[in-house]
């Protein structure tokens, strides 16, 4: 695709015509190289998208980054403090609302929902409504790049956890809408919330759906095998997974639990 950028060795640096990534210096199991925050539009006018947490040498990055260039709003992939926590001070910053699903994290602007088309510096930007991580997860369409950022729907390397305020029926949900519209949109990168830029995003998001139906029939498996606690499935289903993970993975069986037992 003419405009796709991808920097060798670290996420920073990585675009599309229109979309930048600025990473923030928050690495970490979950975040893996930090958190992607992306500066989207035109030359004159753009919105940034998670400005990421609250630190100053990475927001103040992000607005020397921007020069002449203004901020119409900033807004959010979803609540998560790594995405959300530096948005109030951006917004003092750049003098711009924070829009976002949840109103907890709303500042001075309108909601933001599925279906809503936001312009930046002659831009669009489509929202997706993408439940699942988090109950308030959005992913964004830009047409001209025909490239979504996927906030923590879907990541650059590994896979996502459903975390306690999301719920994995919707997840499955979100994927397979988001498989969807990268057939029918003819999808040419995915821009995900941390790690690297996705180029393939149907490859992507099919492995993404086959690993959550494998890791749901090894859960079935080992509670054939007698294991009844989330803890207890993790020692077996995650084995081969560095334990520093293996809060995140019980946090992560937890839902599926949830997901088995509900008639969906
Ligand atoms: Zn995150």
């Amino acid at each position: 695709m003419s405009g796709l950028h991808i920097p060798i060795g670290t996420p920073d640096g990585s675009r599309t015509e229109h979309a930048e990534n600025l990473l923030a210096p928050n690495p970490s199991a979950m975040t893996l190289d930090g958190t992607n925050t992306w500066v989207v539009g035109g030359p004159d006018e753009v919105v940034v998208v998670d400005p990421g947490p609250d630190d100053e040498r990475h927001l103040s990055r992000v607005r020397e980054r921007l020069g002449e260039r203004r901020v119409s709003e900033i807004l959010l992939t979803h609540g998560h403090l790594d995405h959300s926590g530096g948005a109030r001070r951006f917004a003092e910053l750049v003098g711009a609302p924070v829009r976002a699903l949840d109103p907890r994290h709303r500042l001075g602007g309108e909601g933001l929902a599925d279906g809503d088309v936001v312009t930046a510096g002659g831009v669009e930007i489509h929202v997706y409504g993408t439940p699942g991580h988090s109950f308030d997860s959005l992913c964004f369409w830009l047409p001209a790049d025909r490239a979504m950022l996927t906030g923590d729907t879907v990541l650059g390397r590994g896979t996502t956890v459903v975390a306690p305020d999301g719920g994995l029926a919707d997840y499955l949900r979100s994927l397979d809408r988001l498989r969807a519209a990268a057939e029918s949109l003819e999808a040419r990168a995915l821009l995900p919330g941390h790690g690297p830029v996705l180029p393939d995003p149907i490859g992507a998001l099919d492995g993404y759906i086959a690993h959550r139906r494998e890791r749901l029939d090894q859960i079935r498996a080992a509670m054939a095998r007698g294991a009844r606690t989330p803890r207890e499935i993790v020692t077996i289903v995650y084995a081969d997974v560095d334990r520093s993970l293996w809060p995140a993975a019980e946090m992560s069986v937890r839902a599926q639990l949830d997901y088995l037992e509900q008639p969906n």
